[in-house]
């Protein structure tokens, strides 16, 4: 007979009554030794906890946490996980001992002992060890594929220049805002902005001037909106502006004052310092628009008409 004893380290040693089963633990020590070696060659972290303490870690979940895995047996196993995300993953414990269910591609923050931000991407399972119910945990190390992701994000929806959205993400996140406009009734406002008499900054002090014009623009739109408004370039030095939960009036007052701003800007160049002024449309999204273009067509009148009637102002076209 072979039966099982607790040992010091939190885990169970097997213990044989015959030589026969003597000989059979002892294959039974060689099989383990052997898929030990084997699971410290694989490049995903293995983790094996009963009731949140963990009994088997691999070489790869030590590498990943920042302690040899035999030093991670008896630790907590949201010890290491990040308190954003530690409920989650208590919860996704719970249902998978509960209801033994396998939960799969479950994304959670670590802070390694290094100090270190790490996100990895885990599958669980219910497994009998050694008898025991517990939880197999397996995970990789995605922290280097999220920076990627998220730079690819960078890239592929700001402008480099300024760091403003792109045109297309502002088209993609107006639709979106319109949609959400359409369904709730929250009021939802545009601006169109475009800098008056550009040329002449380019002409008059170089291009490289006028980029930092742009850029100068760019940072006091900023200042004077708030997260959730979207600031895209358009084009050249035409900018829109997406204002949620925002109704014409304020829009107006947030232009108005960005249009004072933007007349005091001083950009220091060779031949002297740069002013420039900006001309703006504002609107608000109505129920008979049928689409964000329709609003932003009628900001691009109102700007139109604020250029016509001798720039540096703000024209509101409800
Ligand atoms: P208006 O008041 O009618 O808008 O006059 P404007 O001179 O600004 O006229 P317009 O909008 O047609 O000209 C924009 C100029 O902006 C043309 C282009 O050379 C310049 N421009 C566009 N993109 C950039 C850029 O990234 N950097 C620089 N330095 N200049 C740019
Ligand atoms: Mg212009
Ligand atoms: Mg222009």
């Amino acid at each position: 007979m072979i039966g099982m004893q607790p040992n010091a380290t939190g885990t169970w040693d097997l213990f044989a009554t015959t030589p026969e089963a003597q000989r059979t633990q002892d294959e039974l020590l060689r099989a383990r030794t052997k898929l030990g070696v084997f699971l410290d060659l694989i490049p995903v972290g293995l983790v094996i906890h009963q009731r949140h303490a963990i009994i088997f870690a691999n070489l790869e979940a030590g590498n990943v946490i920042g302690i040899p895995p035999h030093e991670l047996i008896g630790h907590h196993i949201l010890d290491f996980v990040d308190l954003e995300d530690s409920e989650l993953i208590r919860d996704r414990f719970n249902r998978c001992f509960d209801d033994a269910l396998t939960v799969r591609a479950l994304e959670a923050r670590l802070t390694s002992t290094d100090g270190q931000k790490r996100e990895v991407q885990l599958s669980m399972s219910p497994l009998f060890w050694d008898g025991l119910p517990v939880i197999n945990i397996v995970f990789s190390d995605i922290t280097l594929l999220k920076k990627k992701e998220h730079e690819l994000f960078i890239l592929s929806t700001t402008d480099s220049l300024t760091g403003a959205y792109n045109r297309r993400y502002f088209m993609d996140a107006a639709a979106r805002e319109f949609k959400q406009f359409q369904r709730h009734h929250t009021p939802l406002s545009l601006m169109v902005m475009d800098i008056d008499y550009f040329k002449r900054i380019n002409d008059n002090f170089g291009h490289a001037v006028g980029d930092e014009a742009i850029k100068a623009f760019v940072d006091a739109s900023l200042s004077n909106l708030r997260r959730e408004d979207v600031l895209g370039r358009m084009g050249g030095e035409e900018f829109a502006v997406l204002l949620p939960q925002t109704k014409l009036e304020s829009a107006t007052a947030i232009a108005e004052r960005l249009r004072r701003q933007v007349a005091s800007l001083v950009i220091d160049a060779k031949g002297g310092q740069a002013r420039f002024t900006v001309s703006i449309g504002v609107t608000q999204a109505t129920a008979s628009d049928i689409s964000i273009e329709t609003g932003l067509n009628r900001a691009d009148r109102a700007l139109y008409e604020a250029k016509a009637t001798g720039r540096n102002r703000v024209v509101a076209e409800p």
